[in-house]
């Protein structure tokens, strides 16, 4: 059992927070936002997180998680500190560490005994290093020498399983130099420690760069199966056959072997830039990476030409688009592969009918620059109503909700009969025989 305060409460660190209090440790989650903490305190989960509610509210009746904006109190009473914040990326895609960065002065500026500090925000190789100067920086303006341990331990978790992939992971990974630190890290974990889930421990470095590689691998594999899909479509192959026996190869594993729009969220953009990056400020520039990220970027935009290809031109034509979060059972748009397939497809004229299960609130703000002339964008109540003499459905995003529609229902909505199934959820043979014309990707 041990003492944790965890600075953030975004998707990482409310999924944190909650679970290391199910796991017996004492938990304090703090939050520069204070409406974030008050919905928080009220029990009212602030993103959509499949489980969460359920985590959050058994920990609080217990009262092993609490919530906080007093960062400094939180920081003085315990001994172990997880930065969770947020690390955007910059304009020239390197990570922005102003939140970490203040973040680490606050704990310097606050912290009584010793200390260990825990970063599982995503970070450039180095941060850790950085985060002990700012510390060290702040005790010596206080004129305190409070010793400390800096452990990198980066986050593995899916926004939509994050509950799962948190208390179930395929490896916990420990970057210390620190004896005292790695052993009480351990204590921390203590539950999935007896579960014989794999620690890797290692130092500072190698843990940051664990992380990057690993979501820059899977960038890797989402951007080749699209580019076979792409090749696919040309040379009359099936995508979906061709990645099903590449999955079956175990050298290989079939996950992340589906083809779609080009990978978004809020992690796989803004790490395989900020890695890159990272390559070429070392003199070691990283091809494959460069390659993928502008690989993505054409995957989405190859997208609306398909819809043009297949629609004509676009100029005063309404498209339905379900599905608006970057992946099913997230409400999070952050850089959706829907962002840049809506600004092209209203770019070139269209007027779009939006849907998401859980996006909406999300869209209404980050969809609003496309908002004008009035009319451009409609956000549907359900859909089907999205569906309403369009004359076609575009599907972006794999929801549960949209794997069953009823297509005679869809065919009788749309005014043309024009279905471009961008997630590859539905088989062309079933649409057709609705009299849908049916575009996937790779098929
Ligand atoms: P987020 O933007 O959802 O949340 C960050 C939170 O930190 C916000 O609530 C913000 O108010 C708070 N914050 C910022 N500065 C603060 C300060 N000084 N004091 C207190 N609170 C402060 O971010 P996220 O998606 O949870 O990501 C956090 C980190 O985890 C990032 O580095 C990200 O790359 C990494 N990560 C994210 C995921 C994911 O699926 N979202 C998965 C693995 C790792």
């Amino acid at each position: 059992m041990a003492y944790i305060a965890v600075i953030g409460t975004g998707y990482v660190g409310s999924v944190s927070g909650a679970c290391l209090a199910d796991f017996g440790n004492w938990v304090t989650c703090v939050d520069k936002d204070a409406e974030k903490i008050r919905s928080l305190e009220k029990g009212v989960i602030p993103i959509f997180e499949p489980g969460l509610d359920a985590v959050v509210e058994r920990n609080v009746r217990a009262g092993r998680l609490r919530f906080t904006t007093d960062m400094a109190a939180a920081v003085k009473v315990h001994p172990i500190v997880f930065i969770a914040v947020g690390t955007p990326p910059t304009e020239d895609g390197s990570a922005d560490l102003q939140y970490v960065e203040a973040a680490a002065r606050e704990i310097g500026q606050a912290m009584e005994g010793y200390t260990v500090v825990v970063d599982k925000s995503t970070v450039p190789i180095g941060t850790g290093q950085k985060v002990i100067r700012w510390i060290s920086e702040e005790l010596h303006q206080r004129g305190r020498d409070i010793p400390f341990d800096v452990v990198s331990n980066p986050e593995f978790l899916r926004e939509g399983s994050a509950v799962y992939d948190f208390t179930h992971p395929d490896r916990v990974v420990i970057g210390t130099d620190g004896e005292t630190a790695r052993k009480i890290m351990k204590d921390v974990y203590r539950s999935l420690y007896l579960n014989e889930t794999p620690f890797i421990e290692t130092n500072l470095e190698s843990a940051e760069m664990i992380k990057y590689a690993a979501n820059a691998f899977l960038a890797v594999k989402i951007s080749f199966i699209n580019e076979i899909a792409n090749l696919c479509e040309k040379a009359g192959a099936n995508v979906q056959d061709v990645a099903k026996a590449l999955g079956r190869d175990g050298r290989i594993g079939p996950k992340f072997l589906h083809p779609g729009p080009g990978y978004g969220g809020s992690c796989f953009p803004k790490d395989t830039r900020a890695l890159a990056n990272i390559g070429r400020a070392c003199g070691e520039p990283l091809g494959i990476v460069e390659t993928v990220i502008a690989s993505n970027e054409r995957q989405k935009l190859r997208m609306v030409d398909k819809i043009e290809a297949g629609l004509g031109s676009l100029s005063g034509k309404t498209i339905a688009i379900l599905g608006l979060a970057f992946k099913a059972n997230t409400d999070d748009m952050r850089e959706s592969p829907a962002i840049t397939i809506a600004e092209g497809l209203v770019k070139r004229g269209a007027r779009l009918r939006l849907w998401d299960p859980a996006a909406m609130k999300e869209a209404a703000w980050r969809l609003a620059a496309l908002a004008e002339p009035e009319g451009t964008l409609y956000f549907a109540a359900d859909e089907y109503d999205a569906l309403k003499d369009a004359c076609a459905l575009v599907l972006l995003t794999e929801w549960n909700q949209l794997r069953n529609l009823d297509l005679t229902r869809v065919k009788s909505l749309l005014s043309l009969p024009y279905f471009f199934d961008l997630r590859n959820i539905y088989q062309r043979e079933e649409a057709e025989a609705v009299g849908l014309r049916y575009y996937g990707v790779g098929k």
